[in-house]
């Protein structure tokens, strides 16, 4: 069976023969590839392969990195669907939701692309008679990447793009579940002009990200994944010197509020719900259903429910496809068990037997409480949990009493509680009548509490932030008439 390896020093390598896993067809539940996972001596020879790129790509015009980067836009949009078709192939979301994935990544790239302008510093004239101040931005030099499965594309462009447009040189490290794709990134990046080395792509799980945590020479880590390995990146990486952000999981909430319009908002609890088999660090998990919404509320999303098609990604009528591996549908399919045993109403059943692949049907649970494990835990499926309260104040304690913190939605047409709603919450991204809020590319994204850790979210002007430390330049030109011996401090005034 072909195992998918590296791509480092501008090629693809299949690396030290050693440990290797499995990648899966989701739609069939075969097995389709083997992919390398990289040992500690691989992690420390691609590092070394960084650090000699990072020196000379820090000292590239950024004239000619701006031209590399509108070059990468054009390769990523005219491969988009060889791309799309990669993620659909192993993670086994729907065509169309890939080239969606795909063009909100490019984003990243298109914004990138005006590195000139984002990185001007700023310049002071005057300070003090015949002094000057300006500032600079320098790149930080080797910066990684560890990314998780449900993005392939996405979200290693929301790090890349700015990585290497501000100078450093960039390790990913992706998903062991997809890994396919980052090849075809890391084949593009070579393609639009990129020197050697500038961006690698290394296979892995733990032991790799463990490495490069540890690695002296890597500057900054970028993480996107669950919130137990969140925390786990932020502590070591940072007690290893690092800058680190590292984003974690989620529980988002849609508060329905009675004035809302019903078909509106059970649309978008659909489409948000069970979008990408819910395994969407933005998906709506938990429906808010507030006052006497409630009822028609839960009729309205139950009766969308059975015309949805459900099939393999491929399949062009195909509205949501499988979840990623067997173990993670299994783990979904146990919240469903669980949740009647809780006392909760399960309005509709997506269990049931599929003929193949790791399917789970749409599944839509009421009367759901905090402290059933539905509502406590992420459920990362198509599992939409109704939280019944009866009042606004409750909705927001509700939000605001949860540990997760990423993304939240108001459905209302009264725009004096939606603002109002906007500053009451806890919660890093808000939508108002739009239930997934993930920002655009010249914005950035990160969420609140056990969403993310580190200060920094990530793409758009913060992830300009991140991948550069600031340095503070003060200038006297000598000037002999004026030109004395002074031993105090010196003084602006
Ligand atoms: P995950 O945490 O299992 O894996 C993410 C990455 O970490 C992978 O590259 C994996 O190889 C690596 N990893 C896993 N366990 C590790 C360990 N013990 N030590 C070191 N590295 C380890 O996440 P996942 O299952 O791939 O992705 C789904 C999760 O990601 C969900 O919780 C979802 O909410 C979250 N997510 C968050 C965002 C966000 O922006 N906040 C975006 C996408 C996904």
């Amino acid at each position: 069976m072909h195992t998918i390896g590296h791509w480092v020093g501008g090629k693809a390598t299949s690396g030290i023969p050693g440990r290797i896993g499995p990648v899966y067809n989701p739609a069939t539940g075969e097995q389709t590839a083997n992919v390398a996972l990289a040992s500690v001596d691989e992690v420390t020879d691609v590092v070394s392969i960084s650090a000699a790129a990072a020196a000379e790509w820090s000292k590239s015009s950024l004239s000619s990195r701006a031209a590399a980067l509108f070059r990468l836009r054009e390769l990523v949009d005219h491969y988009a669907s060889d791309l799309a078709a990669l993620v659909t192939a192993e993670h086994g979301k729907v065509l169309s939701d890939a080239a969606g994935e795909v063009a909100r990544g490019l984003e990243n790239v298109e914004f990138a692309c005006g590195i000139p302008h984002l990185l001007k510093g700023i310049h002071s004239t005057e300070v003090s008679n015949g002094v000057d101040v300006h500032t600079v931005h320098h790149p930080l030099g080797i910066v990684a990447g560890i990314t998780p499965f449900n993005f392939p594309v996405m979200v290693p462009l929301w790090m890349l793009a700015n990585a290497i447009a501000c100078g450093n040189a960039f390790i990913l490290k992706p998903s062991e579940k997809d890994p396919s794709a980052s090849l075809l990134l890391a084949q593009l990046v070579q393609e639009a002009g990129f020197p050697d080395g500038v961006v690698n792509v290394l296979q892995g799980d733990s032991e790799a990200v463990n490495a490069l945590l540890e690695h002296p020479d890597v500057a900054a880590i970028s993480f996107v994944g669950s919130t137990p390995v969140a925390r786990h990146i932020y502590e070591t990486g940072t007690k290893h010197g690092k800058r680190v952000q590292a984003l974690g999981g989620a529980k988002n909430h849609m508060v329905v509020l009675p004035d809302a319009d019903i078909d509106a908002a059970a649309d978008a609890a659909i489409s948000a719900g069970y979008g990408s088999a819910g395994e969407r660090c933005m998906a709506i998990s938990v429906v808010v259903a507030v006052g006497a919404v409630a009822d028609p509320l839960v009729s309205a999303i139950a009766e969308r429910i059975p015309p949805l098609v459900i099939g393999p990604g491929t399949e062009p009528a195909s509205q949501m496809g499988p979840l990623v591996t067997e173990a993670h549908r299994d783990r979904v399919r146990s919240y469903v068990d669980g949740s009647e045993v809780e006392g909760a109403t399960l309005v509709v059943d997506g269990r049931g037997d599929w003929p193949a692949g790791f399917f789970l049907g749409c599944t839509l649970v009421d009367h759901v409480r905090p402290g059933m494990k539905v509502y406590d835990d992420e459920v990362f499926g198509p599992v939409l949990s109704v939280v019944r309260v009866e009042t606004y104040e409750e909705a927001v304690d509700l939000v605001n009493a949860n540990p997760y913190g990423n993304g939240v939605a108001v459905f209302t047409r009264d725009g004096g509680v939606a603002r109002r709603f906007g500053l009451d919450v806890t919660v890093g991204m808000v939508g108002v009548n739009v239930s997934i809020p993930v920002p655009v590319g010249f914005h950035s994204f990160g969420g609140w509490k056990s969403s993310l850790f580190g200060d920094s979210p990530i793409y758009g002007p913060e992830g300009i932030r991140f991948y550069t430390r600031p340095k503070v330049i003060t200038t006297r030109w000598p000037d002999p008439s004026t030109s004395v011996v002074d031993l105090g401090f010196p003084q602006t005034r």
